[in-house]
C-alpha cells in the first residue's frame, strides 16, 4: 500500500501515520523527521536544511527529492510506504511520480482541520525525545508531567512550534502545499478526511479512506 498523508502542520499526519504504518507493516517516511535527525546529527544535509526548517520555510525541492529517492530505494519500502510531509509542492509531486515510474500511489488522504484548531494543537504539542510519541498538554497529556508514558523518555517542544514560526508554516502550507489537493483530485487519488474529531474516529475514517476495513 502506498499512501500520501496530506494536511496542514498539526493536522495529525504524524500521529495517524505512525499507527497506520504499524498496522500495514510498511515504513512511515516523514521528511520532517529525516531533516530534523540530519540537523541533530550535523550532516551535510542537516547543515543545508537547518535555516529553512528553523524559520518554517521549505527546504529546496531538489534536496527533499534526493533524500526521498534514497529512502524509497531501501528494501523495506518496496512493499509500500506512508509518506508524511512529502510531497509539499507540485514540483515534489511531479518528482515523486517520476521516481515511482510504473508504480502508482494507491491513495492520498487529505486531513482537513480548521486553522484555529491546528494553531491550538501546535501550541501545546510536546514530543518524546527518545521514541517520538506525541502529546498535547491540554487534550492528551502524559501521565507524569514531562515524561513519556511509553518509554520514560523526556518530553520536549519542537523549536518550530513557537507561534511566530507556526504562522509562517501555515502561510507556506496555504501557498505551496494546498494546491496539491486539487492536483491529487485530478489524479483521482484524493480522499478528504475530517481530521478535527477524536483521534480514534479520525483513524477509523483514514482506514475507510484507504479501503482497509478497521
Ligand atoms: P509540519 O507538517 O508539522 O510542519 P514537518 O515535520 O513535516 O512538520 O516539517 C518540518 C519542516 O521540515 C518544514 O517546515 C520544512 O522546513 C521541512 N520540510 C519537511 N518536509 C519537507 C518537504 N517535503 N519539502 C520541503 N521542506 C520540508
Ligand atoms: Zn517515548
Amino acid at each position: 500500500m502506498r499512501v500520501v498523508l496530506l494536511g496542514p502542520p498539526g493536522s495529525g499526519k504524524g500521529t495517524h501515520g505512525k499507527r497506520l504504518c504499524e498496522s500495514l507493516g510498511v515504513p512511515l517516511i516523514a521528511t520532517g523527521d529525516i531533516l530534523r535527525q540530519a540537523i541533530a546529527d550535523g550532516t551535510a544535509l542537516g547543515k543545508s536544511a537547518q535555516e529553512h526548517v528553523k524559520s518554517g520555510r521549505l527546504v529546496p525541492d531538489e534536496t527533499v527529492l534526493g533524500l526521498v529517492e534514497t529512502r524509497l530505494r531501501l528494501t523495506d519500502a518496496q512493499r509500500g510506504f506512508i509518506l508524511d510531509g512529502f510531497p509539499r509542492t507540485v514540483a515534489q509531486a511531479e518528482g515523486l511520480k517520476s521516481l515511482l515510474g510504473e508504480v502508482r500511489m494507491d491513495r492520498v488522504v487529505n486531513l482537513v482541520v480548521p486553522t484555529e484548531v491546528v494553531v491550538a494543537r501546535l501550541k501545546d504539542r510536546w514530543l518524546c525525545g527518545s521514541c517520538g510519541a506525541i502529546y498535547n498538554m491540554s487534550t492528551a497529556p502524559p501521565k507524569v508531567a514531562g515524561v513519556c508514558d511509553r518509554c520514560g523518555g523526556g518530553l520536549k517542544q519542537r523549536s518550530d512550534d513557537e507561534p511566530e514560526t507556526v504562522r509562517k508554516r501555515l502561510e507556506v502550507y496555504a501557498r505551496e502545499t494546498a494546491p496539491l489537493v486539487a492536483y491529487y483530485e485530478r489524479e483521482g487519488l484524493l480522499r478528504n478526511v475530517d481530521g478535527s474529531g477524536r483521534a480514534s474516529d479520525v483513524y477509523a475514517a483514514i482506514e475507510r479512506a484507504i479501503g482497509k476495513a478497521a
